[in-house]
């Protein structure tokens, strides 16, 4: 077993950094702005991006002054400039994705928050890598998708990359520092799982869960997508994933856990008995807080753990016959090369069409099955390769959905 551990990232430079954030408007954009009003000294937005909501963007603009502000939609851009212009502001409207990786890759940006959801992530993240930034990595799909490319381009571009993810954020934390190269007595990551809202459901029930019970997840407030993956289990097989490539750790080193309360985060067990655990409150401030600040700890607002109040930790083994999605993601990161982005492209299909209410529940982990099992698996020669199997599984996907919808 050999889990080389984090590559210690560099301190953060000192001064005033200029931040991108991708996905501002999402939970996690909103999150990261929060930590960010409370160090105005640390701190400057330099970029503000979203999909297509302009009022939620024009807010953010009022309130963080950024130089640019990039739509994906063309109009939601053309009307955010307006209503900029008629408030006084000088802030620049781009839009499109090579507006995204403009302001992912500018020589003024110090730090790029990576919180897109999905594949649309993929292209800026890894114009961020290029471009030797510090990445505060949310979007767990860039890993997913094209982990040995990524992680290749952060090297060569002498990019620093922090994970957001909670659990790869404390994993991160409890990790050994010091050694880059040797294995530091790391026997075996513990990946903790809330379980979702169907953790106690029987196989009956979850096949007539409804998108309303997979929206309301238990402990953490999340986008539409990845609250559907938590619900699925897929969320944590994309973690398997991820938790691969960002720490070096083969596959039969990483071991899922269910723990209902969510206040571990993570665990890494090492070769002497010990065993490291990050806990808190489920807020992912913290997180966010600790890959803006490192190696400092911030202040983030979240508030004191109560011991008392949660009074006992539990722990299952997941169950992979009710939850079949953590047990597509082991199959594909194993079957390596173009599985995962796969598995991926099939999953973001198959839940996007679970939540037009086209699909059932358990057609989700079905399509992707149909999917990964019909789709030839090439390895991941370079960005195209990636590409070109995302946007294949795509449309076998949505093929696969009409037996369903
Ligand atoms: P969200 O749906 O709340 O926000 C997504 C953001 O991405 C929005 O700003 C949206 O405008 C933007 N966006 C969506 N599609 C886009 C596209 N095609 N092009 C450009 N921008 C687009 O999602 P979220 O919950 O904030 O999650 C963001 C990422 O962080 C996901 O990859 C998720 O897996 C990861 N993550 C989230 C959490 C969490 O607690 N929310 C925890 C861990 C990891
Ligand atoms: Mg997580």
């Amino acid at each position: 077993m050999n889990i080389a551990g984090f590559t210690v990232p560099q301190p953060l430079a000192t001064g005033v950094q200029n931040i991108t954030i991708l996905g501002a408007t999402g939970t996690i954009g909103q999150n990261t702005l929060d930590v960010i009003a409370r160090h105005p000294d640390r701190f400057r937005v330099y970029a503000l991006t979203a999909y297509s909501r302009v009022n939620e963007l024009f807010e953010q603009c009022c309130k963080f002054l950024p130089t640019y502000a990039v739509m994906l939609d063309a109009d939601a851009a053309e009307a955010l400039s307006i209503k900029l212009k008629q408030a006084g502001l000088t802030t620049q409207v781009l839009f499109g994705v090579e507006a995204l990786e403009q302001v992912s890759s500018d020589v003024t940006v110090d730090v790029v928050m990576a919180a897109i959801v999905g594949a649309a992530g993929l292209k800026p993240a890894m114009a961020a890598a290029k471009a030797g930034k510090r990445i505060l990595l949310a979007n767990k799909e860039t890993l997913v998708m094209s982990g040995s490319l990524f992680m290749q381009a952060i090297e060569q571009g002498g990019a620093t990359l922090l994970p957001i993810d909670s659990e790869h954020n404390a994993i991160f934390q409890v990790m050994p520092q010091r050694q880059l190269s040797s294995h530091g007595g790391v026997k075996k990551i513990l990946l903790t799982a809330s379980g979702g809202p169907f953790r106690q459901s029987t196989a009956s029930e979850l096949e007539a869960v409804t998108l309303a019970q997979a929206l309301n997840h238990p402990n953490w407030v999340m986008g539409p997508k990845i609250t559907i993956d938590s619900a699925t289990m897929m969320n944590k097989g994309l973690e398997v994933i991820e938790a691969h490539w960002l720490f070096n750790a083969p596959p039969e080193s990483i071991e899922v856990i269910v723990h209902p309360q969510s206040v571990i985060h993570s665990m890494v067990e090492y070769i002497d008995g010990s065993v490291l655990a990050q806990m808190g409150n489920p807020d992912m401030r913290t997180p966010i807080a600790y890959a803006l600040g490192y190696p400092d700890r911030l202040e983030s607002g979240v508030s004191s753990l109560d011991m008392f109040k949660i009074a006992r930790l539990d722990f299952e083994k997941p169950d992979s016959v009710r939850f079949p999605c953590l047990k597509l993601a082991f199959d594909a990161l194993k079957l390596g090369g173009t599985a995962p982005t796969i598995l991926n492209a099939a999953n973001e299909v198959a839940v996007s069409a679970f939540i037009a209410e086209k699909i059932g529940f358990m057609d989700i982990p079905r399509i992707i099955e149909s999917v990964l099992e019909d789709s030839s698996i090439h390895p991941v020669s370079d960005l195209q390769s990636v590409i070109d199997a995302d946007a294949h599984a795509r449309v076998t996907a949505s093929e696969r959905m009409l037996a369903y919808s």
